[in-house]
């Protein structure tokens, strides 16, 4: 039987990045393909209501550990605070990921959602997870970047 992977929806060629644009990721799509895995795609940021293209986000304040302990902030370039929205769209994709039983999540790095071990915060890359990458880690999903394949 085939595994299902959560897989951030972007990596897949699908135009939903802030800029409209998206992250194709060729040798990921190969990975699914050589792996027998069965591919859910997933934007955080689309299942939080957030419309594409959005305004540029980063955290202003701590990571996605500290954003989903209402400790940190994530803003963006107009000056909005959208940490609630981050946190709804983590909530929604962790929801997709127990529906479908997925245990492992393949997420774009140094995204606000779904880095999962690096992210930006005010104009440097820090070390930290995204809202989505964090909160799928706390309830066990295992993680991987397009980078690690
Ligand atoms: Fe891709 Fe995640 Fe950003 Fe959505 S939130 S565009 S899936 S990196």
């Amino acid at each position: 039987m085939s595994t299902t992977v959560l897989v951030s929806s972007c990596l897949l060629g699908l135009a939903t990045r802030y800029d409209g644009s998206d992250n194709r990721c060729a040798a990921l799509i190969d990975y699914l393909q050589r792996q027998d895995l069965i591919p859910i795609p997933v934007c955080p940021e689309q299942l939080a209501g957030l419309p594409t293209p959005r305004p540029k986000c980063w955290f202003t304040a701590g990571t996605g550990v500290e954003v989903i302990a209402g400790e940190g902030k994530l803003g963006n370039e107009q000056g909005d605070d959208l940490s609630n929205s981050f946190r709804q769209g983590a909530e929604q994709s962790l929801k997709l990921a127990l529906l479908t039983n997925c245990q492992l999540a393949i997420l774009k790095q140094r995204s606000p959602s779904c880095g999962s071990r690096e992210v930006h915060q005010n104009g440097r890359i820090v070390l930290g997870m995204g809202v989505t990458a964090a909160l799928l880690a706390q309830h066990g999903i295992e993680l991987l970047s397009e980078e690690e394949l």
